[in-house]
């Protein structure tokens, strides 16, 4: 079966630490968009992009929220960065056990950024929109992917035919079609 490609569009926000002063104003739109009613409160501990602060060493570091992780992570890395020095968790996107940010202050549930879906979809995400001092880019490529849908057919009709007539027996069809066709 040919496995067909189409593309996909891959949305990221490239944040540029050094032009970001702390003003918060990306933590306040992205809590107000997300509030329910929409924008009827803005509440920075439950948006979806937060300002890792240190005002003192100068460093501001906005973070947009990732994937839920189940466990802290064993090992962590410190970075030094132009004489300033980041905490351990200061570049990490993920809702973790070990920390507040991310999390649904009242529900403990995590918190994932959706590059503000909407309907009609936004030109910019909104704390791009807001960011007066350009320290978060919007940029969308275009990548090759494997169709998602075909690959799932794939992996039924191969299940069948291995409940069939035993995996054995397959792999060793699929090792000699692929011998044979080497040779
Ligand atoms: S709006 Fe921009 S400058 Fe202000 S805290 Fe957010 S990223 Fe930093
Ligand atoms: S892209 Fe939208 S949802 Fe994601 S952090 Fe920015 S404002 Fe929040």
């Amino acid at each position: 079966m040919k496995v067909e490609k189409k593309n996909k569009a891959i949305k990221t926000i490239i944040i540029d630490v050094g032009k970001c002063v702390g003003c918060m104003a990306c933590e306040v739109i992205c809590s107000a968009f997300h509030a329910t009613p929409k924008y009827s409160s803005n509440n920075p501990a439950r948006s979806r992009i937060r300002v890792i602060r240190d005002p003192i060493a100068d460093i501001y570091v906005p973070v947009y929220a990732g994937e839920y992780a189940v466990a802290e992570c064993a090992g962590r890395d410190k970075y030094i960065i132009d004489g300033k020095e980041y905490d351990e968790c200061a570049f990490c996107r993920a809702s973790c056990p070990s920390r507040d940010v991310f999390k649904e202050p009242d529900s403990g549930l995590p918190l994932k950024c959706d590059m503000c879906e909407s309907d009609p979809p936004q030109e910019k995400p909104l704390c791009v929109q807001w960011c007066l001092n350009e320290a978060l880019i919007y940029e969308v490529r275009e990548e090759e992917k494997e169709n998602e849908e075909k690959l799932e057919e794939l992996e039924i009709g191969l299940e069948s035919l291995a409940n069939k007539y035993g995996l054995h027996k397959i792999t060793d069809i699929v090792t000699r079609m692929s011998v044979s066709k080497k040779g």
